[in-house]
């Protein structure tokens, strides 16, 4: 796992110079006699404060909306195009109100085991192991989904929301989500649920 904390404070050639590898899962040096290449396959994790000053209380911020505005876009959408998973987090102070019992690591853990074992299984084989190394062509054909399943890609990229590499990024994730509910194949919900994971929503 590759953690960036405070994202937004890297420069952006080191950002997008992560697009590669996420890519392709190698980092390929060009050299005069030759290019190298390096194994590079990682689970990518970013964090980011929303603004440069960063107060516990969002309320405290002294940043111009411009300020703002710019600190996040430091995130290109190239590089967050490869983000599957992005989620708006709340201060701390705030988890108190929540009235909800959190799951604990155990479960959450037994479950994971779970649905790793089913992609395994589902991709046996095929030399992948996981959903996320499953090439896009594969999703779209031999594992197609029934169209009432897709239709919220279909739409999303009808009007122009979702890139060509976000459906197949979307489509991968369906799929965990199915695997983290048992379910043999992906219905409409984790289709759903996929396409909301990609936008900054709030935990
Ligand atoms: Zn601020």
């Amino acid at each position: 796992m590759l953690f960036l904390d405070e994202a937004a404070e890297f420069g952006p050639r080191s950002l997008e110079a992560l697009r590669t590898p996420l890519e392709d899962g190698e980092v390929r040096l060009a050299r005069r006699d030759g290019v190298v290449r390096y194994p590079a396959r990682c689970q990518l994790l970013l964090a980011a404060n929303p603004c440069p000053c960063a107060p516990p209380d969002e309320r405290d911020c002294i940043c111009a909306p411009s300020a703002r505005r710019r600190y996040l876009g430091r995130l290109s959408g190239p590089l967050l195009d490869r983000v599957d998973v992005q989620v708006a987090m709340r201060p701390l102070k705030d988890l108190g109100q929540v009235d909800v019992q959190p799951e604990g690591t155990a479960t959450v853990r037994e479950r994971v085991l779970r649905a790793r074992a089913a992609a395994r299984s589902r991709w046996s084989g095929t030399g992948w192991t996981t959903n996320a190394e499953v090439p896009g062509p594969v999703l779209r054909r031999r594992f197609r989904l029934p169209r009432a399943a897709t239709e919220p890609i279909e739409a999303a990229l009808h009007r122009g929301v979702l890139t060509a590499r976000g459906a197949d990024r979307t489509l991968r994730l369906a799929w965990t989500l199915a695997d983290l509910a048992g379910r043999d194949w992906p219905v409409i919900d984790d289709v759903s649920a996929a396409m909301g994971l990609r936008h900054r929503s709030t935990a």
